[in-house]
């Protein structure tokens, strides 16, 4: 078997999470990933056919049985991701019957899986329905982001139009926007399905008060749609006491979707 700690999964994970960290969108036990392994890459790495420390879940999630995760620990801390990875996430196989994982690789035998991990895996479950390639979810506390929640109003098309209009490259790169959900516990039940079925329409979404949760296809694209999302709420706070501020209009909007072959949330724009 390979060095697990070398792999590049390991690696991008912990560099991402590391990369958050120094944000200062991670502070203390904040934040929460989780990765979709390809089992013929973990297959040189770890003995998969060792059976796992079973952990239940409070979700079914036999839509993704027999699929790996590697997925922060429940306590842990960013800042020590990146030193410990084995310390402060694990490697988790959804079970046949989707009601428990099994617990591979990393963590001590009493801790467990980030308390948001049905979260997640309801969220996978929302994005592999359209997007096959779909493989990561970060949840993460962004300053800027979580600040403008607290002074704009609550409403998917304002804050969306408010991002796109602040860069000319954001509504490339967030055609469908922001997804908004109510304000809500974390951890519980709720969130979870409300988070998983923003993630139909959207790859971002807005836990008000708190952070965001967004999706991709890997760590990188996640993270830069979350770096997007959090420059342009900066800027948008950082403009917002000028009272002459301007934002690229509707029809330049479209323009540049139309030019990148993007199509944009009909619901905000048309
Ligand atoms: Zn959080």
């Amino acid at each position: 078997m390979k060095n697990i700690l070398e792999s590049k999964f390991i690696q991008e994970f912990s560099n991402v999470i590391d990369r958050m960290y120094l944000l200062g969108w991670d502070e203390r036990n904040a934040g929460n990933v989780s990765f979709i392994l390809d089992q013929a890459e973990l297959s040189l790495y770890l003995d998969l056919s060792k059976p796992g420390r079973l952990y239940p879940l409070q979700i079914n999630a036999k839509a993704l049985a027999g699929k790996y995760l590697l997925v922060t620990g429940s306590g842990k801390y960013f800042k020590n991701v990146k030193e410990h990875p084995e310390a402060n996430s694990c490697i988790v196989k959804v079970t046949e019957n989707g009601d428990h994982v099994e617990i591979l690789w990393g963590l001590k035998p009493t801790e467990r899986p980030t308390s948001e991990l049905s979260t997640h895996l309801a969220s996978h479950i929302s994005r592999l329905e359209i997007d096959p390639t779909h493989r990561v979810i970060i949840h993460t506390h962004t300053t800027y982001t979580n600040m403008m929640s607290a002074i704009t109003e609550l409403d998917e098309k304002t804050f969306s139009k408010a991002l796109w209009g602040l860069n000319t490259e954001n509504i490339i790169i967030f055609p469908e926007g922001i997804g908004i959900i109510p304000w809500e516990i974390p951890g519980n039940g709720i969130i979870g399905k409300n988070t998983a079925d923003k993630f139909k329409t959207f790859k971002i979404v807005l836990w008000p008060l708190h952070g965001v949760v967004a999706c991709g296809d890997t760590l990188d694209s996640t993270f830069g749609l979350v770096e997007t999302v959090e420059k342009a709420a900066m800027t948008y706070l950082t403009i917002k006491p000028f009272s002459n501020h301007k934002l690229i209009s509707d029809e330049d909007l479209l323009r540049l979707a139309k030019a990148f072959n993007v199509k944009p949330n009909e619901a905000f724009i048309k």
